[in-house]
């Protein structure tokens, strides 16, 4: 039953790969069951610093996003909006490192990062820098939509976004409590200067923490978002957003927005999102080389994954993981740190939601 669809998948992957328009006339063949993966970071997730009510709080949080997702394939939609779709959810949520409630620069500025792209054609857009869109992955979406380009960076994407009609939000929006607590803590124990509270806000007292685990030791970088997904008609795609690495240098830009490292997708192999310290990722092209090993090395997705993470990036003494999809439905995750936020669901199955590295 499983080979029989894998071998249906591989025909419309080719199809929509090399002949993209030919691919919409086949829509009633492909009757291929979609399938998605998420994440919402790697990094050292104890269970003592998480606590039962953070458990909770997250693995909520990961249900709801999933949802979102799944909701857009079961309806038919494309990979590409069930990964937009579902990354604006996480990006809305103050509990990850991405859009509201993402990191601070040692400066104390949300500089944040996103990547999509569709394995259908291998178009992409990536934005790095920006400060104002509520949804950076929509962003780097109208890049690939309504530029030539694929990256855009600072504050030319910033002014791109309220060209492009994207919902724009103030500093004060991205502001948690959690996150400016976690980057003072940091910068103080670094000897570093601390800066002033962002202007708007709200005095300190006044909020309330959004999750312990943000103010443990070693976490201060959880919370970067992905998602890989698979749509009826046999495409994939992927998308990863993140406000990078807490107390970065300003301009300093990671893996997320580049594409092959902390993103990628192609119809030929599979679409990876990654996690982790960007520096490896960049160096080790992590999302393409796992891609790279299911193209050319015939590996299945999950090995290729391990390969990758479990030697390639712990013999850089890298942190982080990736999740990823094929075509024929494989799905993967892979992570060399005690935890990774993630979850994932096939079309008439149900969502598996993990956090520890002792959990399947
Ligand atoms: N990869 C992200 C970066 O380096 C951070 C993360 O995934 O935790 O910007």
């Amino acid at each position: 039953m499983r080979i029989a669809w894998g071998v249906c998948m591989v025909a419309g992957m080719m199809t929509a790969a090399v002949h993209p328009a030919m691919s919409q006339g086949m829509k009633s063949e492909a009757a291929h069951h979609w399938a998605i993966v998420v994440h919402g970071g790697a990094g050292v997730i104890a269970r003592p610093e998480l606590g039962p009510k953070g458990e909770a709080a997250y693995r909520a949080s990961l249900a709801r996003a999933i949802a979102v997702g799944a909701k857009v394939l079961d309806a038919g939609g494309t990979a590409m909006d069930a990964v937009e779709a579902t990354v604006k959810v996480f990006e809305d949520d103050p509990l990850f490192n991405a859009g509201r409630g993402a990191v601070f620069t040692a400066e104390g500025k949300n500089e944040m990062d996103a990547a999509i792209m569709d394995g259908a054609t291998l178009r992409a857009g990536a934005v790095a820098g920006v400060t104002q869109p509520r949804h950076p992955i929509s962003l780097a979406r109208a890049v690939m939509e309504k530029t030539h380009y694929v990256m855009m960076a600072g504050p030319g994407a910033d002014a791109f976004s309220v060209q492009a009609g994207l919902e724009q939000e103030p500093p004060a929006y991205f502001f948690t409590e959690s996150r400016w607590q976690s980057l003072v803590k940091q910068l103080k124990k670094e000897g570093k200067p601390v800066p002033p509270r962002p202007v708007g806000a709200p005095p300190p007292g006044q909020t309330v923490p959004v999750a312990q685990l943000n103010e443990a030791e070693g976490s201060r970088n959880y919370g970067t978002v992905g998602v890989v997904a698979l749509d009826r008609k046999g495409n994939i795609a992927a998308g990863t957003s993140t406000g990078g690495l807490q107390g970065k240098m300003p301009g300093r830009v990671g893996d997320s927005p580049i594409i092959g490292a902390g993103t990628y997708a192609s119809n030929q192999s599979c679409a990876v999102s990654g996690t982790g310290t960007g520096e490896y990722f960049i160096r080790l092209e992590v999302a393409r080389e796992v891609c790279n090993l299911v193209q050319f090395r015939g590996m299945r997705l999950q090995q290729a994954a391990d390969e990758v993470i479990h030697k390639e990036l712990d013999a850089l003494h890298g942190d982080g993981g990736v999740i990823a999809i094929t075509p024929d439905g494989q799905m993967a995750w892979s992570f060399n740190t005690p935890g990774m936020f993630r979850a994932r669901q096939a079309e008439g199955g149900k969502v598996e939601i993990g956090i520890y590295n002792d959990e399947p």
